[in-house]
């Protein structure tokens, strides 16, 4: 992998010269959207599959065009950066691309373009507590809303949120915080969103709970209907459902799936990652490697 080489503007140039002057109008206000997506590297094959490119591509132009900036990237130039980029950059591991549109002006807060398209990409294996599960608490931090600061934007902004409850989770000796919307109802977690398995159905927030609209989410709740058989309740979830549950887990991009083995030091089942957590686990690695021809149209393909 070239170390250190990003994409801008349609080139790739050294991350150094990739730079945002200081009063870039995305840098002073977080008014930058991005996503985050995954390609895994197939040894047998010398392939990288991008995961789920379209959904990120469609996600970033949702973003775009609610945050007001000019719509002036078609869902092609924003697949065709991940892609020619991944290509030059030829990482012959997993791993993490973030793709930003930011503003290329350092006008007010309501400047709506010019836009330029970055992307970096970092190696990325499996994320801590894959294996074993983490320990979550329960923000006294609030969702923000749909109302003020939508979460369905992908918005650098909205990180705010996620990073008071994430210092909060950690201070109190947590891994990681799960938020709870200004309703009360559970809404996802810092950076991920959240799922549960309650008498043996798989649980998870409605896309109105104040969630960022997870492709992960969409994924797994498409395998555990289709791979596994299971039951999938897409609803409101209180508080002390979490508690009760026979399983929880998060899920993101990055996360994959991660196990969540206590919450506010309650014991999630067994105290261990439990059995539908694992099995998901597995289906989503193995469709995102395509071990079987299952979903072939998640995975966009890079050979070089
Ligand atoms: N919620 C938030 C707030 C996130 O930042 C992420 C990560 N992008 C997710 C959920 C998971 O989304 P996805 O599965 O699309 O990565």
């Amino acid at each position: 992998m070239k170390e250190r080489m990003v994409y801008l503007n349609g080139e790739i140039v050294p991350y150094e010269k990739a730079t945002v002057p200081l009063l870039n109008t995305s840098f002073r206000y977080g008014a930058m959207v991005f996503e985050g997506l995954r390609a895994y590297w197939i040894p047998q094959s010398g392939t990288l599959n991008i995961f789920r490119l379209k959904e990120h591509a469609a996600r970033l132009l949702e973003s775009i065009k609610l945050m007001r900036f000019e719509e002036t990237y078609t869902s092609e130039q924003i697949e065709r950066a991940v892609i020619d980029y991944l290509a030059a950059l030829k990482p012959a591991q997993d791993v993490h691309i973030r793709q930003m549109v930011f503003l290329d002006s350092e006008e007010f807060y309501y400047a709506r373009g010019p836009l330029q398209m970055a992307a970096v990409a970092v190696p990325m294996g499996r994320r801590r507590g894959f294996e074993k599960g983490i320990n979550c608490n329960i923000s006294s931090w609030r969702r923000i809303s749909d109302q003020s600061i939508p979460p369905r934007i992908k918005c650098a902004g909205n990180y705010q949120n996620s990073r008071l409850a994430h210092i909060e989770s950690i201070e109190s000796g947590y891994d990681y915080p799960l938020i709870m919307n200004d309703r009360g109802k559970v809404s996802e977690g810092a950076g991920s969103a959240v799922m549960l398995v309650r008498h043996g159905a798989l649980v998870t927030p409605p896309a109105t709970a104040d969630i960022l609209e997870s492709i992960t989410r969409a994924t797994l709740l498409e395998l555990a209907r289709d791979r596994l058989g299971l039951s999938v309740e897409v609803r409101e979830v209180d508080r002390t459902e979490l508690l009760l549950a026979e399983e929880v887990f998060l899920c993101g991009t990055a996360e994959e799936v991660v196990p969540v083995v206590g919450v506010d030091r309650v014991r999630i089942g067994a105290g261990v990652p439990g059995p539908i957590t694992c099995q998901l686990q597995e289906e989503l690695l193995a469709a995102a490697r395509g071990n079987e021809q299952h979903y072939a149209d998640w995975r966009t393909q890079v050979t070089f």
